[in-house]
């Protein structure tokens, strides 16, 4: 197809919102729809182009990708991609516009030929990638019925139309036909193969390369994966990723929190501690003096992000441990500790009594 700009085509800047697209799409589509340009080549082709346009940038991964790297960028996905021209998404595209009814009520609704399928992995698989095989199914059109479910005859109902109408005073009332669900026809015998279905799902599966630092919602795309449409042409498979929380590791983006149990007098008086990074042992210096809850950074221990960016960093979080139980020894060797601190270790009195007596002064 001849090179031109889909946002231009579609008359919309290229900070447009997903709304300003659906309109204008609608809009286009409208204007250029072969019902009223017939026998108009340049209408046709503008039509198409309306079309393409659309079904890349009404995708937020195909409009990025177009973003950056233009037409290119869209067909550099694994496997050859889909074909735009393909008139099987294009159809569904003006379904999910025009409700499918009007002037076409014989052709049946079709299925989508892209798939999401779920795919989970631990924290640690997120984090550092991996290799994954995944089963998933797809349909391909029931070669015995080519498609159709079998035989079928007209729709007593509505007697073909898809619709039918009541007369309430002057006005008439349309409604989609509840028996063929608006198609026209129904099925008088069910095609053995499918059961009437007119596709038949294929077990199949895909090796899956996950790169480093991939998060839950992100998809991945595996072109010419997806359902067999009439014309052989396939969907697209999207990978939909969904990772597990760790019992240890809490992820906020590319930095990774922990918690390190510190035991009081080790945090009074500062030392070492071994913490656990994402990739092994470390050794953590604790100050002395050092409060619970405070957090030390370890700069670039993180997740390195698919997308890209700076490796995040390690938070860790200092949890104060006290002993549970004390030995009669324990006791008094930190009652004498206590006693020790004088003044220091009475902090709450001075507070206590500067509040004791403003309360006092306020009721003179
Ligand atoms: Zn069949
Ligand atoms: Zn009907």
């Amino acid at each position: 197809m001849d090179d031109f700009d889909y946002y231009a085509v579609l008359e919309i800047d290229r900070n447009a919102t997903a709304e300003e697209i659906k309109r204008a799409f609608r809009k286009a589509a409208i204007k250029y729809h072969p019902d009223k340009n017939r026998n108009n080549p340049e209408a046709e082709a503008k039509f198409k182009q309306i079309n393409e346009a659309y079904q890349v940038l009404s995708d937020e991964n195909k409009r990025a990708l177009y973003d950056r790297y233009g037409k290119a960028g869209l067909n550099a996905g694994a496997g050859g991609g889909a074909d735009f021209g393909d008139m099987f998404n294009f159809a569904d595209i003006f379904d999910s516009f025009f409700g499918g009814g009007r002037g076409q009520s014989s052709r049946r609704r079709q299925e989508a030929l892209d798939i999401a399928v779920e795919l989970q992995l631990s924290f640690m698989e997120a984090v550092f990638g991996c290799k994954k095989t995944l089963k998933y199914r797809y349909l391909k059109p029931c070669e015995a019925c080519g498609g159709a479910g079998g035989k079928r005859k007209t729709c007593d109902y509505c007697g073909g139309r898809g619709q039918i109408y009541q007369r309430q005073g002057f006005m008439t009332f349309s409604q989609t036909c509840p028996k063929c669900e608006g198609a026209g026809a129904i099925l008088e015998t069910a095609c053995k193969e499918c059961k009437g279905k007119g596709a038949i799902a294929i077990d199949d599966s895909i090796e899956l390369t996950i790169p480093e630092g991939v998060d839950s919602g992100q998809r991945l795309r595996a072109g010419g994966r997806g359902n067999m449409g009439k014309g052989k042409a396939r969907g697209d498979l999207y990978v939909v990723l969904s990772v597990l929380d760790d019992p240890v590791f809490v992820r906020r983006e590319n930095h990774v929190y922990v918690e390190a149990p510190v035991f009081f007098t080790l945090a009074a008086l500062g030392g070492s501690i071994e913490v656990a990074t994402l990739r092994g042992a470390k050794t953590l210096e604790i100050e002395r003096g050092t409060r619970d809850k405070a957090q030390i950074v370890l700069r670039g221990e993180g997740i390195r992000s698919a997308t890209g960016g700076r490796i995040g960093d390690m938070i860790v979080q200092v949890k104060l441990v006290y002993p549970k139980r004390l030995t009669e020894e324990q006791e008094a060797l930190l009652t004498k500790l206590h006693e020790s601190f004088g003044q220091e270790s009475v902090a709450h009195k001075g507070f206590f009594d500067e509040i004791a007596d403003r309360v006092k002064s306020w009721f003179n």
